[in-house]
């Protein structure tokens, strides 16, 4: 569905509208809010100032500084979509959720201005009452706050929990591997480091996973604790440090809203606003330096460019061709930022039932398909979606499965949390990150021990002409969509400032 030609998108979107608006819509359809941008059509330019590579988020926020500018930029997009991990997902009987990048919260300053620019409104995720917790051990119970009252966890979680926040808040965000204890932390996994300091280190570990699954797409063990403790630093904006709490809270935190009609309406307005200055369909396949201009090689033509702004997700950094190579730092770097492995699982319901009970929606479960469940239901509550994360290990698990074996068991998992009404959805939908050919994987690439120290530095260092811009080079809330446009904006001042 994702790389659908632009005709089957275009369909799929007006026939949705005319379901709303009635016959007479057929005759002359609105569009509809998230229709998809054409994009440039013919041949691309010979020349332009800059190109920009990728319209995800960053991309296209690069082009657009550039644009305003007055700059001569085009951006090429392999996909016939823009958005990248930011993708609309229009239910059945009405209504948008979100397949990717859904969720955004206070300091997260820049996605939200976007948004406002293009009149793209937020709404609270559903927060009232409680949220549950299933152990293996201690069975089900309700409760309210960040971690669940777990009497074998709870005490190691509130220390733990400290002490990130503490270590984070001495971490700068633009140059993490500066701190004076960055290769010993960098050495370690945030696994180890919970072995080390908690008592029930199996317990409260298990439960990290909950926040580790969905946000890195990525257990413990993978993770560096030093790349870790960045991810909490970069919680925050210039005028508040970041917190664990802010990114893994729904109240005052990273999933506090969500947009009303889908995410990805943000970039699909800016692309529509860009028009020809945006190319579709055309991927990269080789970027060559030569004769002071970079000469870069798509699917529909090649583009001659003064500078040039990648804005691609690391492994995809590695599937082009460079000319000359990649300085040996930059290729270290890439090779060794990989994507987490994450898909979203939602099941629908005729009403968000679990609210009657005074039940929020989300749940952590220490065990199963569904470790981390969201209530992902549209603004207006009509119909009810639950949501999976299914990242990491549990990825592993169930992501081989056949679609059929996994619905079973997320629907399993939400029973579990909400009762058995859970088990007869009137829908089931899915999106693997690591099926996507332009992502491969999600949310975000990540730094594995002993890798961010040595390789870190080079992650926004330009290679002759080419700038580098995407989430995984913000410093504040990188992996998120906020770290995007961030880095979309930084990398547009960074190019202006050569021409
Ligand atoms: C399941 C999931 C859940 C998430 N949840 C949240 C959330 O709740 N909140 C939040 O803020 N963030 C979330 N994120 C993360 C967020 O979506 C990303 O951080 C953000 O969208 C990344 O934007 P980007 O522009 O840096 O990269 P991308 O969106 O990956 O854009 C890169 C673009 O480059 C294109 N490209 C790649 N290679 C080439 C090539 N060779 N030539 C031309 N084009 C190319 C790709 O097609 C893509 O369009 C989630 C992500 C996923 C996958």
């Amino acid at each position: 569905m994702t790389d659908a030609p632009l005709t089957d998108l275009s369909r799929r979107s007006v026939l949705g509208a005319a379901g709303v608006a009635g016959l007479a819509a057929l005759a002359v359809p609105a569009t509809p809010a998230d229709a998809q941008p054409l994009g440039r059509q013919g041949r691309l330019p010979k020349r332009v100032d800059v190109v920009v590579v990728g319209a995800g988020l960053a991309g296209l926020v690069a082009t657009d500084g550039l644009a305003r500018a007055g700059v001569d930029v085009l951006c090429v997009e392999a996909r016939r979509r823009v958005g990248g991990r930011v993708l609309n997902h229009h239910l059945d009987g009405g209504g948008v959720i979100e397949s990717g990048g859904a969720f955004i919260g206070p300091t997260q300053d820049r996605i939200a201005a976007l948004a406002k620019r293009f009149g793209v409104r937020t709404f609270l995720e559903y927060n009232d009452g409680n949220s549950v917790y299933v152990s293996s051990t201690t069975g089900r119970m309700e409760y309210s706050g960040t971690v669940p009252p777990d009497p074998t966890i709870l005490p190691d979680a509130a220390t733990l929990l400290t002490r990130i926040d503490q270590m984070a808040s001495e971490i700068d965000v633009s140059a993490p591997w500066a701190h004076p204890s960055a290769r010993d932390w960098d050495a370690m996994s945030l696994g180890e480091f919970i072995r080390r300091n908690a008592v029930n280190s199996s317990g409260v570990g298990n439960l990290i996973k909950s926040w580790t699954q969905p946000g890195f797409g990525a257990d413990p063990d993978e993770l560096s604790l030093l790349y870790t403790l960045w991810y909490v630093a970069c919680s925050g904006n210039e005028e508040n440090v970041g917190t664990f709490s802010r990114n893994s809270d729904t109240a005052d935190g990273a999933q506090e809203r969500r947009f009303v009609k889908g995410s990805q309406t943000v970039p699909i307005r800016l692309a529509r606003e860009l028009g020809d200055h945006v190319a579709l369909g055309a991927a990269v396949r080789t970027i060559e330096q030569r004769h002071g201009g970079v000469l870069v090689h798509t699917r529909r033509g090649t583009v001659r460019a003064k500078r040039v702004i990648v804005a691609a997700p690391p492994p995809l950094v590695l599937d082009i061709e460079w000319y000359p190579r990649l300085p040996t730092r930059r290729l270290q770097l890439m090779r060794h930022l990989d994507m987490g492995q994450l898909m979203k699982c939602d099941a629908v319901y005729k009403t968000p039932f679990w609210r009657d009970a005074g039940l929020n929606g989300f749940g952590v479960n220490d065990s199963g398909a569904a470790r981390a469940v969201f209530d992902n239901s549209p603004a207006s509550g009509d119909p009810g979606v639950l949501l999976a994360f299914v990242g990491g290990q549990t990825w592993r698990t169930y992501g081989p499965m056949s679609k059929d074996e996994r619905r079973e068991a997320v629907l399993a998992g939400f029973a579990a949390m909400f009762g058995d009404e859970a088990l007869e959805p009137l829908d089931y939908v899915e999106h693997d990150w690591t099926k996507e050919q332009w992502t491969r994987g999600g949310p975000t690439a990540f730094h594995a021990p002993g890798t961010m120290v040595d390789f870190g530095p080079a992650i926004r260092t330009p290679f002759g002409r080419v700038h580098w811009a995407g989430t995984e080079t913000a410093t504040y809330w990188s992996g998120y969509m906020d770290g995007a446009v961030r880095s979309g904006e930084r990398a547009a001042r960074e190019v202006r400032a050569t021409l």
